[in-house]
């Protein structure tokens, strides 16, 4: 069976070289006679395993000193009840820009510990944009300002960051390591490993030492951010495959440099855009300043042309490219690890798709 080209949002694709060393040390890792799934988390194996991995994180994001890198389980979605039950202490109140699904979950979620203003928000233009920052006047003391940076569903990123006096708090899930950031600008990043970091069960977050021991006295020992700093992920049973299988992908991203990550990463979503922006069949939904790199939704002008398109897609190896349920249309998540091969065969058959329907529709 051959490889597919796999727009999938999340889990998503992996870069090959990484699932071949997998494939060769699945039996035995190193000299250990056993897989790192059966191995011990307390192992001098896997210490080293976690160790190189955050050594990795550190280097390829510049993580400054005074941050901590934690390996927790619980995806994105945890964090969404983890940074309140920790952040929200002081002023009980934090600022939230709305600019999609995900931003609404984590909005819903700090409801339930505290006041949340939404200062600024994209709805009225069905998410299709990241507000202005410039207009933003933040006039009250929060306790900290979330911000979704790609936005997985909607097709949008920031391209900039708010300024304030508060920590920023961002959910980068769907474009962690796919371009150089200042961690510095930033309270606490968090992100879902299963889009630009490895396997499914893992989720990364880059914490302030500041910001570690202020957690409300109800919360759960497992949710508190000082419980994992303490034992340096290990308090618990952390999913030590997926950490593995992370490492692998910080291997091969540090092989290539970040910033040459970053420079194909453009390429390819200029590539898609620029077929769609002359399409006469296909448009994007989003704003040409707040496009995302990494997900890209485009639609045709029925229901039924999408449909038609997306099973012709999938017979010639081009899968998973249907919308997020909740927005329909079209999709490519074109992460790290997408080759830029994929990319130009998802633009060479739109192309030949266009052509046929446009005929069609003159026949
Ligand atoms: C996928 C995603 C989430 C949810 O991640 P889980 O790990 O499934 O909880 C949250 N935020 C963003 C931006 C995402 O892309």
């Amino acid at each position: 069976m051959e490889r597919v080209f796999n727009f999938s949002a999340g889990p998503s694709v992996l870069p090959i070289p990484v699932l071949e060393k997998v494939q060769k040390e699945l039996v035995s890792y190193g000299k250990s006679g056993m897989s790192v799934m059966e191995m011990s988390h307390r192992s001098v194996e896997f210490e080293e395993i976690i160790k190189n991995c955050e050594n990795l994180f550190r280097e390829l994001l510049e993580i400054p000193s005074n941050y901590k890198v934690l390996f927790l389980q619980g995806g994105a979605s945890t964090q969404f009840s983890m940074v309140p039950l920790n952040l929200l202490n002081k002023n009980k109140k934090a600022a939230f820009i709305n600019t999609g699904t995900w931003s609404k979950k984590a909005i819903s979620e700090a409801k339930k510990y505290g006041e949340i203003d939404i200062i600024a928000s994209s709805e009225d233009k069905n998410y299709s944009y990241i507000p202005n920052l410039e207009d933003l006047n933040i006039l009250e003391q929060y306790d900290y300002l979330h911000i979704t940076t790609n936005n997985t569903i909607e097709g949008t990123k920031y391209t900039t960051y708010p300024k304030t006096n508060s920590p920023l708090v961002a959910d980068f899930s769907s474009n962690i390591l796919s371009e150089p950031i200042d961690v510095s600008k930033f309270g606490l990043i968090y992100a879902g490993a299963q889009k630009n970091i490895g396997p499914a069960g893992l989720t990364i977050v880059i914490i302030r030492d500041d910001l570690i021991g202020n957690a409300d006295l109800l919360c759960p020992t497992m949710l508190n951010y000082k419980t994992h700093v303490e034992s340096s992920s290990l308090y618990n049973t952390p999913p030590t495959f997926s950490i593995y299988v992370a490492k692998l992908v910080l291997e091969w991203i540090k092989e290539q440099g970040i910033n040459s990550i970053y420079q194909k990463n453009l390429l390819k979503a200029q590539l898609l855009y620029d077929f769609i922006d002359q399409s006469d069949l296909f448009s994007s939904p989003v704003e040409i300043e707040s496009r995302s790199l990494m997900n890209i939704p485009f639609t045709s002008p029925s229901d039924a042309i999408n449909k038609q398109f997306l099973a012709e897609a999938n017979s010639v190896g081009l899968v998973n490219l249907e919308g997020h349920r909740s927005v329909g249309g079209m999709r490519a998540s074109i992460y790290n690890a997408m080759p830029i091969e994929g990319v130009e065969q998802l633009v060479q058959f739109m192309s030949r798709f266009e052509k046929k329907i446009l005929e069609e529709i003159v026949r």
